[in-house]
């Protein structure tokens, strides 16, 4: 392979280490120096790797271990957060996994406080969970037309990061991942999806009417990365008018997380030996 990361992904595209939001650049590829063909060859390498991984994870929940993965995608409409589950998630064996998409909040969620159908979603002890929108959707949308009022939507922050801090102490590691397309490029997909009847079914009219305030969601974005952005539950900013460098980032730092479980095969719990003269003794 002659293009591989120059920085880890997990460096390279860290929140923290980024300039604001605003003038981040969709086009980028920053820590990769190749371009799309060697980026979807080392996809197909590295999603066998994070297939091995997921097994792994798999295996050791089956065995009593209570770990799990949540990757939170975040992003605007467009910005590919469904062909992540599609592209990276189909790269493992979907029985590990556990999917769940968050719309606008049903009756019967928002009789609720906001982390309630969250706390739900969460996956079970050996899955990787994917989150397509999450919690963050309730200050995004919510903060952008004051869907509740300041007062309550600004103590959500320090909400979220309680509610987080107890779920990786609980077990779950956490990598929350924003992709981010450029306004232009937003402008494209959606024409896009109103030239294909077999994309007419992602477009939403509201869409358009959300354009009209871009700034004030990276502002909100920005918020978000400023407030809620820790060693223990990350934010990285995902550059997305390309869609085989997020895949490819998303999948990498999918494998930094569940490497970073150190994960063995589990133990058998019967005596193998034994079985193995059972077996052969057996009719
Ligand atoms: P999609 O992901 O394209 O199916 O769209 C889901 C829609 O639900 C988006 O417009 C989101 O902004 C909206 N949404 C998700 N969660 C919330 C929330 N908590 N409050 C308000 N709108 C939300
Ligand atoms: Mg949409």
């Amino acid at each position: 392979m002659s293009h591989s990361w120059t920085v880890p992904a997990s460096s390279a595209l860290r929140a923290r280490a980024l300039g604001p939001i605003a003038s981040f650049d969709p086009e980028s590829t920053p820590g990769f120096d190749g371009d799309k063909d060697s980026g979807t060859e080392l996809l197909a390498e590295r999603g066998r790797a994070l297939a091995d991984l997921q097994e792994l994870l798999y295996a050791n929940g089956r065995s009593g271990d209570h770990r799990s993965v949540l990757l939170v995608l975040q992003g605007m409409d467009t910005a590919g957060k469904g062909g992540i589950v599609r592209h990276v998630g189909g790269l493992v064996d979907p029985q590990g996994l556990s999917i769940k998409g968050f719309g606008k909040p049903t009756p019967e969620e928002l009789q609720h406080d906001f982390l309630w159908r969250i706390r739900k979603a969460l996956p079970p002890a050996g899955r990787i969970g994917i989150f397509d929108r999450s919690h963050y959707e309730d200050v995004l949308p919510v903060r952008v037309h004051n869907l509740v009022p300041r007062s309550e939507w600004e103590k959500r922050y320090a909400i979220i990061n309680q509610f987080e801090s107890e779920l990786v102490a609980s077990g779950t590691t956490v990598i929350k991942c924003c992709l981010v397309v450029s306004k232009d490029e937003q402008k494209k997909r959606l024409a896009e999806r109103l030239d294909r009847p077999d994309k007419y079914w992602k477009y939403n009219p509201g869409d358009i009417d959300e354009r009209a305030h871009w700034d004030d969601y990276l502002e909100a974005y920005q918020a978000i990365f400023d407030l809620t952005d820790h060693d223990a539950a990350p934010w990285y900013v995902i550059p997305a008018n390309r869609k085989w460098f997020s895949r490819l980032a998303v999948c990498e730092l999918l494998i930094d997380a569940l490497s970073g479980l150190e994960l063995d095969w589990p133990k058998a719990d019967f005596d193998v030996e034994s079985e193995k003269k059972r077996l052969a003794a057996a009719g």
